[in-house]
């Protein structure tokens, strides 16, 4: 079917709106009629080539939206299901049978060399083939394929549209603290970086009863979202003297730190905000 979609032709470029001709849903994949869709860090550096999808590429990994078909051995969803689509996993690996398929042994293989294992990408602009699959969904589109696997059916008392990101970085924040650090009711976080990650992270600690949930953030109106959503201190790591502030704020240091900025000074400091015993998760 002819679809449309957001395009990578080159490293540090525009992305180019383009039609684009999509493959028929396979036995194991679900046509995704994409609502929304976030974009995310490792779209931009699978653009730039950090991540060396070959170009050129549709992109796109956190998207929302609804099945309009399905293959024929796919029994979870339907046509007209309301569904989030995340990453994609092989379901019988030592991590996948542990239920933790975001550790999924094949998760390189099956997320980012824009094929299929027979080496189709189910894209193509004329007679040249473009990279798809990414994520399990190449979600930068109008329609997505997703696998049986990487779909999640969603009620219909949200906002469709903007739903995609729980697919990503919702989950991968919300989960660092809820489920891999498990940070216990009354305990201490200091959480670095508060884009979408970092927000669900502090949303996160606040389900969890976190008793001191400490940003540090230097965008001002995101410090300020976070202190809606449970932070109890937020912190300008441009204006204040961070490690200073947060054993003003925990004298004997955190006793969980969170980064999601991937910035190596940022890590020491967090690493430093520490209480002895404490621990630190990166993402
Ligand atoms: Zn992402
Ligand atoms: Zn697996």
């Amino acid at each position: 079917m002819k679809i449309t979609a957001a395009v990578a032709r080159a490293a540090n470029a525009d992305f180019t709106i383009e039609p684009v001709e999509l493959d028929d849903p396979r036995d194991d994949e679900v046509l995704v009629r994409v609502a929304g869709v976030g974009i995310c860090h490792t779209d931009l550096i699978a653009r730039d080539q950090h991540i060396p999808v070959p170009l050129p590429a549709v992109l796109g990994h956190e998207a929302s939206g609804v099945v309009e078909r399905v293959g024929a051995r796919v029994r979870k969803v339907k046509a007209g299901d309301r569904v989030v689509l995340s990453f994609l996993s092989c379901g019988h690996c030592e991590r996948c049978e542990h239920r933790e398929p975001s550790y999924c042994h094949s998760f390189v293989a099956l997320n980012f060399p824009g094929v299929r294992a027979d080496g189709s990408s189910g894209m193509r602009i004329g007679e040249q083939s473009v990279s798809g699959r990414f994520f399990g969904q190449s979600s930068f589109a109008t329609h997505a394929l997703a696998h049986e696997r990487n779909v999640v059916k969603v009620t219909d008392e949200v906002a469709l549209e903007l739903l995609g990101p729980l697919g990503c970085g919702f989950q991968t924040g919300a989960g660092a603290i809820m489920r891999s650090l498990a940070c216990e009711a009354g305990s201490s976080v200091a959480i670095f970086g508060c884009g979408a990650v970092g927000i669900a992270a502090v949303m996160g600690a606040a389900i969890q009863r976190c008793k001191t949930i400490i940003v540090v953030e230097p965008q001002a109106s995101r410090r300020k979202l976070a202190l809606e959503l449970g932070a109890t201190h937020a912190i300008d790591p441009m204006h204040e003297d961070t490690a200073a502030r947060i054993r003003e704020i925990a004298a004997a240091g955190v006793r969980y730190a969170f980064d999601s900025t991937g910035i190596g000074p940022v890590i020491e400091t967090a690493l430093g905000a520490l209480a002895l015993h404490g621990t630190l998760g990166v993402v």
